[in-house]
């Protein structure tokens, strides 16, 4: 008997356009059939996402992060998107390497607000080894110790490096694709792709669990997005979290003057990630301080389960911890406990 009498361990999906006989936890999606998906219509969509997500998740669970930018600005790289490369003029404060006591204490304030994860970012290209490495492995021994996940997103990471991280307790490790491999080169220069799919296997051979997805917004078209999902879901084991992210456009990047990404184009997104990797903790991340209750509702709906609580994204805005709060209260939604790990259920094996 299929969790709540759905039964989609073989589905058969019937639109005006495709029938499409789909093995539910896939390695092995095509860029097509992808795009097919991408391509059905909305609320047809909405729908089969939703009962996805409710075969391998509790829907009435989202898990709540927190973000802190431990090291602020002064980026050697030139990704168009991002306001912390050096490369760009604007105006962010920049900082060097926060101390651990002022990032414990953001955790322990975070943990009390009701997050669950504590993410630690730092604007740099590489991790180097050297005394701020080791401070940051001493930020994760104390912030595991508080019994949170515990994120890193550093950069470029060596597999030994990934070791260090995961004796320190480290539980995830954020490495976004950010686009497609044909679209990469327009948004970022200064290293490849390949770079990036090395980190992610660094990480994964340390047996931390892997945290990367995209932006959207940045003028890729549909293809490209389609692209970067057939990546990340060809991946084996996928990611067990996928963020997906609305580009903030900010002056003096190469990418401000963007048109903001519709809620309608935000909720397909998340739907085509909640088919395609139905296991992964699928995240609404940066944009999610321009969508309204009911866009986020949609999310929600559509597979999102995962948000970053918090007034600040790294640099930018995002929602305050009492509007998400009384989101929750309204959907009747409550946060995820820490190092859940959804279990698959069996009859979706
Ligand atoms: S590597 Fe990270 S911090 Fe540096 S410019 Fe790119 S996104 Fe920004």
């Amino acid at each position: 008997m299929c969790w709540r009498g759905y039964c989609l361990g073989r589905e058969v999906l019937v639109n005006e356009h495709v029938l499409i006989n789909m093995e539910i936890l896939r390695h092995n999606w095509t860029e097509k059939e992808i795009l097919d998906v991408y391509k059905t219509t909305f609320l047809e969509l909405i729908y089969r996402a939703a009962s996805i997500h409710r075969k391998f998740h509790n829907p009435l669970e989202v898990q709540v992060s927190s973000l802190l930018s431990i090291k602020t600005g002064a980026c050697p790289e030139d990704c168009a998107y991002c306001p912390q490369s050096a490369r760009y003029k604007t105006g962010i404060e920049a900082h060097s390497l926060l101390p651990l006591e002022k990032v414990v204490e953001t955790a322990k304030r975070s943990k009390k607000a009701g997050a669950t994860r504590f993410c630690m970012g730092a604007a740099w290209r590489e991790v180097k080894d050297g005394h701020e490495f080791d401070n940051v492995l001493e930020m994760v021994k104390s912030v595991n110790a508080l019994g949170m996940e515990v994120c890193c997103t550093l950069g470029m990471l060596t597999e030994s490096q990934a070791r260090r991280l995961a004796d320190a307790g480290l539980y995830a490790y954020n490495h976004n694709l950010d686009t497609s491999r044909e679209y990469y080169s327009e948004i970022i220069t200064t290293r490849t792709y390949d770079n990036r799919l090395n980190t992610i296997r660094n990480v994964r051979k340390a047996g931390i669990t892997v945290c990367s997805g995209g932006i959207i917004g940045m003028g890729e078209s549909i293809r490209d997005r389609v692209k970067m999902l057939l990546t990340l879901s060809s991946l084996n084991p996928h990611p067990e979290s996928v963020p997906i992210n609305a580009l903030i456009p900010v002056k003096g990047t190469p990418l401000g003057n963007q048109k903001p990404v519709s809620i309608w184009e935000m909720v397909r997104m998340i739907t085509v990630t909640r088919i395609v990797m139905p296991k992964a903790v699928v995240r609404l991340s940066a944009g999610r301080i321009n969508m309204s209750k009911e866009g986020q509702a949609l999310c929600f709906l559509a597979g999102a389960n995962s948000i970053f609580a918090g007034d600040k994204l790294l640099t930018q805005p995002n929602p305050e911890v009492n509007e998400d709060l009384e989101l929750f209260k309204l959907l009747g939604l409550k946060a995820r406990k820490a190092f859940k790990g959804y279990k698959i259920r069996e009859e979706a094996l």
